[in-house]
């Protein structure tokens, strides 16, 4: 439902440039791995989230400055509730209840496949899925670094939903708007084609199609979100896709300051990392192998007789298709380091609430819930009642640097946290359990691929931003008739056989990255203190990322 907003940037969906007023979204121990020492003072915590109350911005703005700050101070760091179990990285908190998988064994040395494909994630298995179901015979193999899951497939807010990054009207010019309107029906039925996959493969991810609410907690965010459902209505999405709820609506979910709240049914929450493990042995089941702590150094396109083959330190995999699947990862392959910018997106869950405290809020519904804001926050209320939420963090590290384990920096703790207790003030003094990170793919124009180039049998997905859940399967579907050379619908979409240019080389990259971020958080904290509609500051933003 978000369109292009670079903020997406370190969260999850982007927001159309061309919107009007739019402008846009190893694990390791981990107990205290970052930000050791968060005592709870009650009183503090209780002060911190009241003063982000609407109704008391105006008499605290004076001595206290705007409600959004740029940056926590040490002093709100410390005073977040954190549980005894806090912890920090760990992949992520979706991996406490299943527990980390076992590894399955490495690739044991040079191997010949019909099809290769590289990264274990959601793409990749979807991929591998639907190579199968459609030809049993097809020798498969998928090339894992760590374990199947390990990526962002298994530590995203779980919002299985219709959107999909990149911009509408950049894509309707080269395929037509009919084609871009074919692209997002796919999307809708493809949230519906991953529920029932998982059924019939007896999947539990704790699956609820409760749809999404975004709400708008400011006038600007309220225009935005009016906007944005306008501009839906003109690209796919029916009245009946997409359209805005009265105060009190049901089921009810109270979120404190909205003014607003738009509401789709193209929608579940999951557990993703349940998703991902329930997949990986889906796809074993139907005969693929899984080689993890396998890592792929580089892709070889086919030269004359000499098939594609992909590169491990324990053995080339010669394969007639070699598939990468890396999303966010896509940097450390040789050739490949300004192909797709690592982005980090932050996570941080609370205990669950307690029984009053959701009567209180809600939420039965468990719809998947977000803001207006263009440093936006993702939410979902998990199955054992919690409230997990998603979206700042340190948007990028200098040189593509990633953060294998998921750790993530207490600033970035403390922003999730101002957020959670701005939106639910009754559950601020919820202690936070855990905290996580993960890296999203994202093209220099923002904007997903699929793509099999028949020459060099070299095909690839992603570059998602934000919004990878269930666009993933649909790549899966996608890359299965390209590789079988079938020609379908799925084909002839909009986002297929794209090419698109790098990014530019560092410091660029790190400062244009740094600046656009800031200009966004800028915007949102102007918003919520004084101007009544989209920010110039986020207008700039939008203009820089080029999106
Ligand atoms: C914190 C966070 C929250 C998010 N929330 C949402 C959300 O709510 N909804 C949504 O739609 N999207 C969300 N996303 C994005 C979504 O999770 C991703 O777009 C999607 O999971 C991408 O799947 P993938 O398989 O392409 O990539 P990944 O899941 O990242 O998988 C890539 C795999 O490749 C492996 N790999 C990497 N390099 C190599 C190599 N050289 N050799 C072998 N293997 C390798 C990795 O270990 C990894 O397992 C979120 C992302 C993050 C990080």
């Amino acid at each position: 439902m978000r369109t292009d907003n670079l903020i997406g940037v370190q969260a999850r969906t982007p927001r159309s440039p061309e919107q009007p007023g739019g402008t846009a979204h190893p694990v390791g121990p981990v107990r205290g791995a970052t930000g050791s020492g968060w005592p709870a003072d009650a009183s503090t915590v209780r002060a911190l989230a009241d003063a982000d109350q609407p109704a008391l911005i105006r008499q605290h703005r004076a001595v206290r400055g705007p409600e959004m700050k740029l940056f926590a101070s040490a002093a709100e760091m410390r005073a977040i509730p954190r549980s005894a179990e806090f912890r920090n990285g760990g992949v992520s908190f979706w991996y406490r209840e299943p527990g980390l998988p076992e590894r399955r064994a490495a690739l044991p040395g040079a191997a010949d496949y019909d099809v290769c494909i590289v990264g274990g994630g959601y793409t990749g298995l979807w991929c591998a899925y639907y190579l199968k179901r459609a030809q049993p015979d097809l020798r498969v193999a998928v090339l894992e670094r760590e374990f199947a899951g390990f990526g962002a497939s298994g530590r995203n807010g779980g919002w299985l939903s219709a959107e999909f990054a990149g911009s509408r009207r950049r894509l309707a010019e080269a395929h037509g708007k009919g084609a871009v309107i074919a692209l997002q029906r796919a999307m809708m039925a493809s949230v519906d084609e991953v529920i029932a996959t998982a059924e019939a493969e007896g999947i539990d991810a704790d699956i609820v199609k409760g749809g999404m609410r975004m709400v708008a907690t400011n006038p600007a965010q309220r225009a935005r979100l009016e906007e944005e459902v306008r501009y839906l209505h003109e690209w796919g999405y029916w009245p009946e896709d997409v359209f805005m709820i009265e105060h009190g609506h049901e089921p009810r979910l109270q979120v404190d300051g909205a003014l607003l709240a738009s509401y789709s049914p193209h929608a579940a929450r999951i557990q993703p990392a349940k998703l991902a493990l329930g997949l990986a042995a889906a796809v074993e089941r139907l005969g693929v192998d899984i080689f993890e702590d396998t890592a792929v150094t580089e892709i070889r396109p086919r030269v004359g007789e000499r098939r594609p083959v992909a590169v491990t330190a324990g053995g080339e995999v010669r394969a007639d298709h070699v598939i990468r699947a890396t999303e966010g990862f896509t940097s450390t392959l040789q050739g490949r380091r300004r192909e797709w910018l690592p982005m980090n997106s932050s996570m941080i869950v609370t205990e669950p609430l307690a029984e009053e405290t959701w009567k209180h809020i809600g939420w039965e519904g468990r719809e998947v819930l977000g803001d207006a804001a263009h440093a936006y926050c993702y939410a979902q209320r998990t199955a054992d009642d919690r409230i997990a939420i998603g979206g700042r963090g340190v948007p990028y590290r200098f040189g593509s640097r990633q953060d294998a384990g998921g750790g993530t920096p207490p600033q970035a703790i403390a922003e999730l946290w101002r957020v959670l207790a701005r939106l639910f003030p009754v559950a601020s003094d919820v202690p936070v359990a855990h905290a996580w990170s993960g890296v999203l793919g994202v093209p220099r124009d923002w904007c997903p691929t699929v793509h099999l180039d028949p020459e060099t049998g070299l095909g690839w997905a992603g570059g998602y931003v934000g919004s990878g859940v269930t666009a993933a399967n649909l790549a899966g579907r996608t890359l299965r008739d390209l590789v079988l050379g079938h020609r379908s619908e799925l084909t002839r979409l909009p986002w297929v056989g794209r090419s698109v240019r790098g990014w530019e080389p560092e410091p660029l990259r790190w400062v244009g990255t740094q600046v656009v971020y800031g200009l966004y958080r800028t915007a949102d904290r102007r918003e919520s203190d004084r101007v009544c509609h989209t920010s110039r500051f986020a207008d700039l933003a939008t203009r820089i990322s080029g999106r």
